[in-house]
């Protein structure tokens, strides 16, 4: 039987793009280790390797920096003025200070594009949908550190990611990584997006550009080659667990690495003005590859323990596995500072009483799920492999508790189906009581608050229907509704107008 899938995100937005390639442009001809792969094994400037994992464990792959390209592509443009205006930035691309005053207090959702660069046969560079969410679902994990999963040990930066769209491309160009120049055209505003593009990246398995200098160019952004790219990629360990791009997306947020000066003062305020600018990483000599060392203990090049499962360090992808206090307060300054326009949210539970609507999907039972509870959030992350329930972050935001102006959503679950329904329309609730066993439809109560019509700041959630999947979708992104509707017959997913508005 055949069946259909929505995707999460309207797929394969074929761009017929005439790109006008600049050789000599900046970054052009950067000196990486080209290589190719066949069934001889893996070559790298002519050396060859037994697979890719043997170079990327071979001392060649380390000391060539491969782990990641930033200071290769540091564009050494001297420093923006922060766009705030209001005042000096305590987080420049020299210093950090009054960290303190960026304590993690409320929610920040940066709204993620994915380019998916590809040759133009179409196949090499191909990032699927579901490697695409897993890699936003690592991110997640990582910044968010949610409890239950690899990023559980680190400090939650409050800072989360939205997959907001997805734009493939077939163009030898851009994915060959000759120029930025290539890429012109292909990127989504980057005041409002984190634009991310995948491609063959010779070298390196990714880099990325600071928001001190580089935030709005036309190359800003996080650059992942797109075989270290997402949860668990083939053939590439010992980084194969998608933190190529949690290290890159901690630059693009104004980090830096922990080596960087060596072994220099950890005395407060020193640590502030040298290496990383935070105090809370120690010093370490060089770049540390692996993990422990033979032993099993800490490696101390500086006498202290090395930071060695920092996010922005060099090591296995499954050795690290935290960001320190001080880098969320950086990293939560730049994005005020820097990327003032980036964060689609800076309310949180904490301050507007707005609270995340949280999306997952299930590949499994074909269905969307919503929830505002962060148990319940954690406990699904938890409780189930991503085929049956994957978490595909925060959607938008509405009150937990009554609101003036507000109305309650009500929400029932089908045993039957296997799905839950939400409705503000009380005609429709008590229908459904009235008519039901519980077993078709149980009513479980309200699940949050949300707005009939259009008020300030509001935008609305749109609700489709399938009759072949008895499922309801619900988007507050327009684009991703008009694809939908130009996508799909009516048989399949019937648009159903505003189910009500929210943030
Ligand atoms: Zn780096």
């Amino acid at each position: 039987m055949k069946k259909y899938r929505y995707y999460a995100v309207f797929n394969t937005v074929l761009l017929a793009l005439v790109i006008v390639c600049f050789g000599t442009a900046m970054n052009a001809g950067l000196a990486g280790a080209a290589d190719s792969e066949d069934d001889a094994g893996f070559f790298v400037n002519g050396q060859r390797y037994a697979d890719r994992t043997s170079y990327l464990l071979s001392d060649a792959f380390r000391k060539a920096g491969g782990r990641c390209g930033f200071d290769r592509h540091r564009s050494g443009r001297s420093e923006r003025m922060p766009d705030s205006g209001k005042h000096p930035s305590d987080c420049p691309a020299e210093w950090s200070t009054n960290l303190y005053e960026y304590q993690v207090d409320s929610l920040l959702i940066i709204p993620v594009w994915v380019h998916v660069i590809r040759r133009l046969d179409g196949v090499t560079g191909e990032v699927s949908d579901a490697l695409v969410n897993s890699q936003i679902g690592v991110l997640n994990e990582d910044f968010r550190a949610i409890p239950g999963t690899a990023g559980q040990n680190g400090v939650d930066t409050g800072i989360q990611f939205r997959l907001a769209g997805i734009s493939r491309y077939n163009d030898d160009c851009a994915f060959s990584d000759k120029s930025n120049e290539c890429m012109k055209g292909m990127q989504k505003d980057p005041n409002r997006y984190l634009n991310l593009y995948t491609k063959y990246i010779s070298g390196y398995l990714g880099y990325a550009f600071l928001p001190q200098t580089d935030a709005g160019q036309f190359y800003d952004g996080v650059y992942i080659d797109y075989r270290y790219f997402g949860r668990i990629p083939a053939d590439a360990y010992p980084y194969d667990r998608g933190r190529s791009c949690t290290h890159e997306v901690g630059h693009y947020l104004g980090l830096l690495h922990p080596f960087e000066g060596g072994c220099v003062s950890c005395v407060k305020p020193d640590c502030y003005e040298n290496s990383d600018f935070i105090c809370d990483t120690n010093a370490q000599a060089e770049p540390l590859y692996g993990c422990l060392d033979a032993d099993g203990a800490s490696p101390e090049s500086c006498d202290t323990p090395d930071p060695y499962t920092n996010y922005m360090n060099y090591t296995d992808d499954a050795c690290m596995d935290r960001f320190t206090a001080e880098q969320a307060q950086r990293m939560r300054c730049a994005l005020i500072h820097y990327r003032p326009l980036l964060a689609e949210t800076s309310g949180g539970t904490s301050t507007d009483g707005r609270t995340p609507v949280y999306r997952f999907y299930s590949e499994q039972l074909q269905t969307h799920f919503y929830t505002v509870s962060e148990n319940e959030k954690n406990t699904i992350i938890a409780t189930f492999p991503d085929n049956v329930w994957r978490y595909e972050g925060g959607a938008w935001r509405v009150y937990a508790g009554t609101q003036t102006g507000t109305v309650p959503l009500h929400r029932f679950y089908s045993e039957h189906l296997k799905r839950h329904l939400f409705t503000i329309d009380e005609n429709e609730k008590n229908t459904i009581i009235a008519t039901f066993p519980v077993n078709v439809w149980r009513y479980e109560g309200i699940a949050w608050y949300v707005h009939a019509g259009q008020s300030d700041g509001t935008r609305p959630i749109h609700r489709f229907y399938s009759e072949q999947m008895r499922s309801h979708f619900f988007t507050i992104d327009e684009n991703e509704k008009n694809a939908i509707i130009s996508r799909f017959p009516e048989d399949v997913w019937r648009y159903e107008g505003i189910a009500y508005y929210a943030y």
